[in-house]
C-alpha cells in the first residue's frame, strides 16, 4: 500500500530527522540518492508503515538495499505521493490559468458594454441637422470607442492564444506523469502497477470476446549468486540488459512487458495463443543467452546470463490470479528442469 505521509521538513525536529535518515542510510550502506533518502526519511519518520516493517525484514535477512530493491521500494509505496504531488501542482497551474482567462474574459466584456453605451449614446444624439463640430466630436468618440475596444480584442486573443499554449503544455505534462507512473525506474518497462491493470483488462477482453491471452513470467536464473559475486550495480546492469532484449524483440502494444518484481519479468500477449507466442519468447531467451557480458568497471568477463520461463494461456473463465499462478508453476517447472528454458503451463518442456 502506498504512503500516505506528509512529512514537514521544517521546524525544530527536522535537523534531527534527516540526521537519523542519513545515519540510517550510512549503516545499512545505502547511497544517499535522492530516491533513497525519501525512503529514508518516511522510514524513520513512520517505524510503523509498511515501508518501514518491509526495509526491517530486508535488513533481518541481511539482504542488500540494491538500486534495483530501492526502485521497488518507492514503486510501491512512494509513488502515489509524488504522483498526487505533480497532479496537484498540475491542478493548481491550471486554475491560475483559468482565473487569468476569466479575468480577460471580464476585462473584455466590460470594454464591449462600454462600447454599446457610447453606440447607443451617439445614436440618441444624432439628429439630421446636427452641426459639422458636433458631429465631428461624435466622429471622434466613436473612432476612440472603436479602437479601444479592437485593441481589448486583440488583447483577449492573444491571452487566449498564450493560454491554449499551456493548458497543452500542461496536457502533455501530465501525460509524462502518467506514463512515468506506469514506468519501471530501472528497466523504463512497464511497473507491476501498469502489469497489474493490463493483465486485468486483457483478461476480461479474453473473456467477452472469446480470444486467447498468453502470459509468459521470466526469471533471471542464479540472479542472487551473480548479485553476491559481482555487486548490485552489476546486478543492476543485468536487469537492464534483459529487459532491453526483452523490449527489442517484438513487444509492441497491445502487448505488454513489465518488471514483475526483483528479478522477474512479465510478458501479456492479448488475442495470441501460446504456439504464436513461443518462437517470440524463444528468441528472447536465445539472445540472451547467447552474449557474453562484461563488468564495466573492471571489464571482467560475466559470462552470459539466462533465463527461464514458463508460459500459460487463459483458459475459459479464468481469473487474472490463476493464470498468474499457473504461468509461475511452469516458470518453476523450468527452473526445476535445469533453468535456461521455457515451459508452458501443461508442464510439457518446449526447449531446452
Ligand atoms: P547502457 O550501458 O545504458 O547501454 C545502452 C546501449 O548502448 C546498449 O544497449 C548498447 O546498444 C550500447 N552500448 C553501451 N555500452 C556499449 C559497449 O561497451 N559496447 C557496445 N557494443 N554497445 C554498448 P544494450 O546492449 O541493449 O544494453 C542495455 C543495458 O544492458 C546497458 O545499458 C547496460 O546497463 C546493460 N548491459 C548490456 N551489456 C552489458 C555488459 O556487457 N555489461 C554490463 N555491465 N552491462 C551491460
Amino acid at each position: 500500500m502506498a504512503l500516505d505521509l506528509d512529512i514537514s521538513l521544517r521546524g525544530p525536529d527536522a535537523y534531527a530527522l534527516t540526521r537519523k535518515a542519513v545515519d540510517q542510510m550510512e549503516q545499512h550502506q545505502v547511497w544517499p540518492t535522492p530516491l533513497n533518502y525519501e525512503l529514508w526519511i518516511h522510514y524513520v519518520n513512520s517505524p510503523e508503515s509498511d515501508l518501514a516493517s518491509e526495509i526491517n525484514t530486508l535488513v533481518k535477512k541481511r539482504q542488500p538495499i540494491t538500486e534495483a530493491v530501492s526502485e521497488d521500494l518507492a514503486a510501491r509505496y512512494l509513488t502515489r505521493n509524488r504522483l498526487s504531488e505533480e497532479i496537484r501542482d498540475a491542478g493548481d497551474q491550471l486554475s491560475r490559468e483559468l482565473a487569468s482567462v476569466t479575468e480577460a474574459l471580464e476585462k473584455a466584456q466590460e470594454t464591449n458594454a462600454a462600447y454599446g453605451r457610447t453606440l447607443a449614446g451617439a445614436s440618441k444624439d444624432l439628429t439630421i441637422d446636427q452641426e459639422p463640430p458636433a458631429l465631428k466630436r461624435m466622429v471622434e468618440t466613436l473612432t476612440a470607442a472603436t479602437k479601444r475596444v479592437q485593441r481589448e480584442n486583440s488583447n483577449l486573443e492573444q491571452r487566449l492564444n498564450a493560454s491554449t499554449d499551456e493548458v497543452e503544455r500542461l496536457r502533455e505534462n501530465l501525460e509524462q506523469v502518467r506514463r512515468d507512473a506506469m514506468t519501471d525506474g530501472l528497466t523504463n518497462l512497464a511497473n507491476r502497477k501498469s502489469f497489474d491493470e493490463g493483465l486485468l483488462s486483457a483478461c476480461a477482453k479474453s473473456e467477452a470476446q472469446n480470444q486467447p491471452v498468453s502470459l509468459a513470467v521470466i526469471d533471471i536464473d542464479h540472479f542472487k549468486r551473480f548479485n553476491d559475486t559481482w555487486g548490485h550495480q552489476t546486478g543492476d546492469q543485468v536487469l537492464r540488459y534483459v529487459a532491453s532484449v526483452i523490449g527489442r524483440v517484438g513487444m509492441k502494444a497491445p502487448r505488454l512487458a513489465a518488471r514483475y518484481g526483483g528479478e522477474e519479468f512479465a510478458l501479456i500477449f492479448p488475442g495470441e495463443t501460446m504456439d504464436k507466442v513461443i518462437p517470440v519468447l524463444e528468441e528472447i531467451r536465445e539472445e540472451i543467452a547467447s552474449r557474453l557480458l562484461k563488468r564495466r568497471s573492471t571489464d571482467e568477463d560475466l559470462g552470459a546470463v539466462t533465463i527461464s520461463i514458463g508460459l500459460a494461456q487463459r483458459e475459459a473463465g479464468e481469473g487474472a490470479t490463476l493464470l498468474v499462478e499457473r504461468a509461475d508453476a511452469a516458470l518453476y517447472a523450468s527452473k526445476r528442469g535445469g533453468r535456461n528454458k521455457l515451459t508452458t503451463a501443461d508442464a510439457s518442456a518446449v526447449a531446452a
